[in-house]
């Protein structure tokens, strides 16, 4: 058993560890990053780039069918080779993944400790039956893993959660997506495009992390053309059947109906990696989920050295927002007890959709219905998404009523990820509607609808509407 005495130690290298790793050692500290799992992370190994890679392909295949209306026509069938697009996405996540591993191997081999850590008690941390290692601080970026409901399990190898899609060499004929949010929404329609058999079960009424009830009705029926999704669906059974799972559920129309499908893609959730770290031996206060009780701002648990970053705290399981946290809990270890709160930016989310989904600042449902308006634009007769045949979905802005202060948007509709950071910025610049419309909008683009969305706000300020 070696014994190692540092100032930072930091549980996982994904985004938020590695950030947390770099910052703590800037500040001068002893540190060591440890990994249990695969070095990459997750954004490249099996999250942001593969997703955004299958993506890619699906959009590919959708243009070459869809031209028609253009009068471009193929001469031929189009085919989709499920194999090639396979080994694309497979080779350029591979790709993305080396460049996080170079990024490793720039580590000092000392600071890299290999093995799963658990908590001793709150300074010292066993990894698998090798190491102990003593810190004066401590970081938690252990990450998050699929939340896979018992029920689901007894389908064994039929049963498939994201990581798994990104290991396949061939698409199958036919996926039952369990899960409307962010993961099922972007990969069941990625692999719908791509010629496969997508129907996608959900259970709460959500569409994607979309709160504004209009937006969402909007988002529902701009993908209902596309494939299958009940986002409230009554699921009756569910079981293999041969090499398929047999899914028994009432449609949309209230029909009883019974489907096969070669995969299930659970996609219901993620939870905290946090279950091995025997975390009861720190003395911390837990939450429900075992998670220690942390305060968001400066990410640290009550008063005690250790800091919990990342998706881990899914405070924002975001990328941006993980490598913003590594980075403030690594500083913050280093320079415990001096702690200071992380300055957060303007809250964003995209959805790689299409059309694409995108909030900025706060939801709809975090307003107060009474003290805000609304501005909207519908994109069905917006010039520029007209033009190129994207011309579905809807914009809502929410503004201040006293003072016009722009708060917030939510959006399904065309580049809503290009959108998504004018809004942002224009959030943290806190900017008002009227400062927003003197600024410059070119013709003809997507832009001038969120113009018409910021004049309606403007005219139901003004109380003319
Ligand atoms: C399919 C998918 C698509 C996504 N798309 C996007 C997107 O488009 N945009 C976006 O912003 N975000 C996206 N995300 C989210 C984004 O990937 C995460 O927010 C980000 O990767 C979180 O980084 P992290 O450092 O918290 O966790 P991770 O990168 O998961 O790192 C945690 C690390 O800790 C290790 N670990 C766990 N327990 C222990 C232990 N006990 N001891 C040692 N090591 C341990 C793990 O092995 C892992 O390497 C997506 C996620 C998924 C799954």
């Amino acid at each position: 058993m070696h014994t190692l005495t540092v100032d930072v130690a930091v549980i996982g290298a994904g985004t938020a560890g590695l950030a947390a790793y770099r910052a703590a050692v800037a500040q001068g500290a002893r540190s060591v990053v440890i990994e249990g799992g695969p070095y990459g992370t997750t954004c490249a190994r099996v999250g942001c780039m593969p997703s955004k890679l299958l993506i890619a392909a699906a959009e590919a295949a959708h243009s070459a069918q869809h031209g028609a209306a253009f009068g471009v026509h193929i001469d031929g069938r189009v085919v989709i080779d499920g194999r090639e697009v396979m080994t694309r996405v497979k080779s350029e996540r591979d790709r993305f993944v080396g460049f996080v591993l170079d990024g490793v191997a720039s580590i000092p081999e000392e600071d890299k400790l290999v093995g799963y850590a658990r908590f001793i008690d709150k300074n010292t941390l066993q990894i698998d039956d090798h190491t102990r290692v003593h810190a004066r601080s401590i970081v938690i970026a252990t990450g998050s893993s699929p939340a896979v409901a018992p029920s689901f399990q007894a389908l064994g190898d039929r049963l498939v959660v994201n990581d798994d899609i990104f290991e396949w060499d061939d698409l199958p004929a036919s996926v039952a997506v369990f899960g409307p949010g962010v993961i099922g929404l972007e990969l069941g329609q990625a692999l719908a495009r791509l010629g496969v058999r997508v129907r996608v079960f959900g259970a709460s009424g959500r569409v994607g992390p979309l709160t504004d009830p209009a937006v969402r009705a909007s988002a529902l029926e701009a993908f209902n053309q596309e494939f299958a999704l009940d986002p409230a669906a009554q699921v009756e059974a569910m079981q293999n059947e041969g090499d398929a799972v047999s899914v028994r559920f009432t449609d949309r129309n209230g029909l009883p109906r019974s489907e096969r499908f070669d995969y299930v893609l659970a996609a219901t959730g993620r939870r905290p990696n946090v279950a091995g770290l025997a975390l009861e031996n720190t003395g911390l206060s837990l939450d429900a989920r075992g998670v220690p009780l942390f305060d968001p701002a400066t990410l640290q648990c009550g008063t005690e050295p250790v800091f919990v970053a990342g998706d881990v705290n899914d405070v924002l399981p975001l990328l941006h927002e993980a490598a913003d946290e590594g980075r403030s809990a690594g500083r913050n270890a280093a320079c415990w007890p001096d702690v200071v709160p992380l300055t957060r930016t303007a809250a964003m989310a995209v959805v790689f959709s299409d059309p694409q989904i995108m909030l900025v600042g706060k939801h709809f449902t975090e307003l107060d219905p009474q003290s805000i308006v609304v501005g909207e634009v519908s994109f069905a007769n917006q010039g520029r998404s007209r033009v190129m045949l994207e011309n579905r979905g809807l914009l809502h802005v929410y503004a201040e009523r006293d003072g016009g202060r722009f708060v917030g948007a939510e959006m399904v509709g065309p580049r809503a990820e290009h959108l998504a950071h004018l809004l942002a910025w224009s959030v943290q610049q806190k900017l008002t509607i009227a400062q927003m419309l003197a600024m410059p909008f070119y013709h003809p683009v997507i832009e001038e609808g969120l113009r018409t969305a910021l004049r309606d706000a403007e005219t139901r300020l003004r109380g003319d509407d």
